[in-house]
């Protein structure tokens, strides 16, 4: 059964098609494994052992209480690890599957070879206070209750916190973090668990490290994601899994079984 709390990926899905929403999270369907995404979950993998040791620890909002430290989950260490140690740790954690071949595998593995090595040049020049990385936060959005891995969260002069979520994508603009529903989840969930006011929300690109840093959206956006929230988990209760063709078919692997393409749904 899927997770009870919706995700950002689990509502963007099913906004998209409700029956590949179904396959996915319902039937337990997996899809093939795709470079791109095996290339970003290495990125993302290593960015957490190289970030994830220096974080502060610092104090979590529970249910209204200032209790709980947070470590991030890593063993605490004072300064960043080498660029030697970095890369060791690189080829530990990459990924092999979903390459079409050991020419793409290797060209792919150069990309993140030469972003980690700028990576690692600025983020030791610039040293950052994060406070968290890959942090699985649970919240709420409206009536509906959600959660989601937020991928770092640093604390900024001002006091206040910025969410970053690093994107591995050729393109991205500053309109992507002005609009990116994903970052207005990640705004709500840090809100709800942090003491600090959220005073950033950045789509970290890695290609060319840039932060695309937007405002924290107001209450009136929040309240229209709140809504769209709540009506796809009403949807899901009520087991309401129809089609929904779109552009999202061309990189649907469920088309030969889907009844919008004359297939035969696995729907109930
Ligand atoms: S092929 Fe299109 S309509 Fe069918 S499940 Fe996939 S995304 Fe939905």
């Amino acid at each position: 059964m899927p997770r009870r709390e919706l995700s950002y990926s689990s509502f963007h899905t099913y906004e998209e098609c409700p029956q590949r929403w179904k396959y996915l999270y319902v039937d337990g369907l997996k899809e093939a494994d795709r470079s791109y995404f095996s290339f970003g979950r290495s990125m993302h993998l290593t960015l957490e052992a190289f970030v994830g040791p220096l974080t502060s620890p610092h104090r979590l909002r529970r249910n209204g209480q200032l209790t709980i430290f947070d470590f991030g989950g890593h063993s605490p260490r004072t300064d960043p690890m080498s660029l030697d140690e970095l890369l060791a740790r690189y080829r530990e954690l990459w990924i092999r599957d979903g390459y079409s071949n050991a020419d793409e595998e290797h060209k792919y593995f150069l990309i993140g070879t030469d972003l980690l090595k700028r990576f690692h040049s600025q983020f030791v020049s610039s040293r950052p206070v994060t406070v968290a990385v890959e942090r699985d936060l649970s919240g709420r959005m409206g009536n509906v209750p959600i959660h989601g891995i937020v991928d770092r969260i640093d604390l900024r002069e001002g006091r206040g916190l910025e969410v970053l979520d690093y994107k591995t994508s050729r393109e991205l603009s500053l309109e992507d973090a002005r609009t990116s529903d994903q970052l207005t989840f990640y705004q709500v969930l840090v809100q709800q668990n942090y003491s600090e006011p959220v005073e950033a929300l950045t789509l970290y690109h890695l290609r060319s490290l840039r932060p695309l840093s937007a405002p924290p959206r107001d209450a009136k956006v929040v309240e229209g994601l709140a809504t769209r929230a709540g009506v796809v988990a009403d949807a899901i209760r009520g087991e309401r899994f129809e089609p929904h063709p779109g552009p999202v078919c061309r990189r649907c692997e469920f088309r030969p079984q889907c009844p919008a393409f004359g297939g035969r749904s696995t729907s109930a």
